[in-house]
């Protein structure tokens, strides 16, 4: 396995790289003073080539391979878990230079403090604590390099004590591929299939939106065997699309792939983002929109990327951070004068920021320059605030001061994407024919100019 063996995934494959050129040529990279990385998690829904890419990283490379999945550990006696992992973790260094790749780490990795015991989570605590004191108990060096590379779709339930620095402190998105990825995904699994003169390949990516690498392997798979089935000697665009029908059956009536409604209401709340992103002041480049669903709940995606690291935050910043949550749902409302659901965790975060401004920061006139903000008290293992000490008119007053900072920046929002309508439109259509777009789609916009899909 080589990365030629994975489609789509250049942004994954670009970050690591780094973990190749140190398996390959471990001196050469200490000698250059890189800090040796130890740990790479892998974070992405399932089926988008997550085992594929360390085992490709691995292939690259030309070292040894070691794989285990967390859902092995799960069932075992006490005791049994942790020697499994012991022995795994010696037979890669014996084998060294390798790659550990741990599948659902989720499955042992999940968080211990907090949430109330049933029993039966003794054995995982134990293989997760022999996991950790072996990531830490071996350094990599030179002379036997070893990674251990982690996947999961749920890093939210990860236990902290994982990603510290020094374990799985490097994380890598993967996510549903985009039109481009999807065609180069076909391309790949069309390899041993005899596909008719006609087979337009980038159509089969059109029809297959929202679809997974797994997916669509099996989908290529299928429609070979569909042709075998009517003695054909190729396989047609019409196979496929039957084989799509079988998958999508198959899979019982997914979110994941959106109807043509739902995706253009995706489509104008990402351009609102990312146009207002463009239009205030303070906010940093938007790298990456998508419509691509990147995880559940997730129906698209705006990237900004920061520009330099930030200590302090002045208060305009924050207010166009809020601006920019606030586009996509000021877009939504512009276009259809109705609003949906697709703006919850927008809400969350503006909210949450706005409220941390009037408690924490003294960024609201009418509360000074005073903390608020109550003791962080542990509760069931998450955080709560002890807010016992306000007084009601004072909360009054914070809840008026949040909803009158979140208000104003949303006005702000749609009055800037009024006078833009038509970068609104632009960008729109843009990334409903591409799916996906980098920055420069944002201006060309904005100057009102044409584009086709970037190769
Ligand atoms: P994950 O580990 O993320 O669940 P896998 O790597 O197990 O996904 O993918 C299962 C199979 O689907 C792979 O063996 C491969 O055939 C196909 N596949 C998934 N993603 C890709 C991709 N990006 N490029 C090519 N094939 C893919
Ligand atoms: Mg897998
Ligand atoms: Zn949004």
């Amino acid at each position: 396995m080589t990365y030629k063996d994975v489609g789509g995934a250049d942004e994954a494959i670009g970050e690591l790289r780094e973990i190749i050129q140190f398996l390959k040529e471990p001196e050469q990279f200490e000698r250059l003073g890189g800090r040796i990385p130890k740990g790479v998690l892998l974070v992405g829904p399932p089926g988008t080539g997550k085992t594929l890419l360390a085992k490709a990283t691995a292939g690259e490379a030309g070292v040894s391979f070691f794989e285990t999945s967390g859902s092995e550990f799960v069932e075992m006696f006490v005791g049994v878990g942790a020697a499994r992992v012991r022995d795994l973790f010696e037979q890669a260094r014996k084998a060294a230079p390798a790659v550990i790749f741990i599948d659902e780490i989720d499955a042992i990795g999940q968080s211990r403090g907090g949430v109330i015991r049933m029993g039966g989570n003794d054995e995982r605590e134990q293989t997760l604590n022999q996991l950790l004191s072996e990531i830490d108990g071996f350094t990599t060096n030179a002379t036997n390099p070893v990674i251990i590379m982690a996947a999961t779709n749920r890093p939210e339930v990860l236990d902290p004590a994982l990603l510290r620095a020094g374990r799985f402190d490097r994380q890598v998105i993967v996510g549903n591929p985009d039109l481009i990825g999807r065609q180069q995904i076909l391309r790949i699994h069309s390899k041993n299939v005899t596909l008719a003169p006609d087979f337009d390949i980038e159509r089969a990516a059109r029809m297959t939106p929202g679809f997974s690498g797994a997916d669509l392997a099996n989908i290529m798979n299928e429609s070979a065997l569909l042709a075998a089935r009517r003695n054909a000697e190729h396989v047609t665009i019409l196979d496929f699309e039957e084989a799509i029908e079988r998958i999508i059956a198959g899979l019982e009536q997914r979110t994941r792939v959106m109807n043509d409604d739902v995706k253009r209401t995706v489509a104008y709340h990402e351009s609102g983002h990312a146009l207002i992103a463009a239009l205030v002041p303070n906010a940093d480049p938007v790298s990456k929109i998508s419509i691509v669903p990147r995880s559940r709940g997730a129906l698209g995606y705006t990237l900004q990327m920061p520009e330099e690291d930030r200590y302090l935050i002045r208060k305009e910043e924050l207010l166009d951070r809020i601006a920019v949550m606030m586009g996509g749902r000021a877009a939504e409302t512009i276009i259809y004068e109705q609003i949906s659901t697709g703006a919850s965790d927008d809400i969350q975060r503006a909210t949450e920021l706005a409220r941390r401004m009037v408690t924490e920061w003294g960024m609201s006139e009418k509360l000074g320059w005073v903390r608020y903000a109550g003791q962080q008290m542990q509760y069931l293992g998450g955080a709560v605030e002890d807010n016992s000490a306000l007084s009601p008119e004072t909360r009054d007053v914070i809840d008026a001061e949040i909803k009158r900072i979140v208000t104003e920046q949303a006005e702000r929002a749609q009055g800037l994407l009024s006078q833009h309508r038509k970068a609104l439109d632009m960008l729109t259509d843009d990334l409903l024919r591409c799916e996906s777009v980098d920055g420069s789609a944002v201006a060309a916009a904005l100057a009102g100019e044409e584009r086709v899909c970037e190769k």
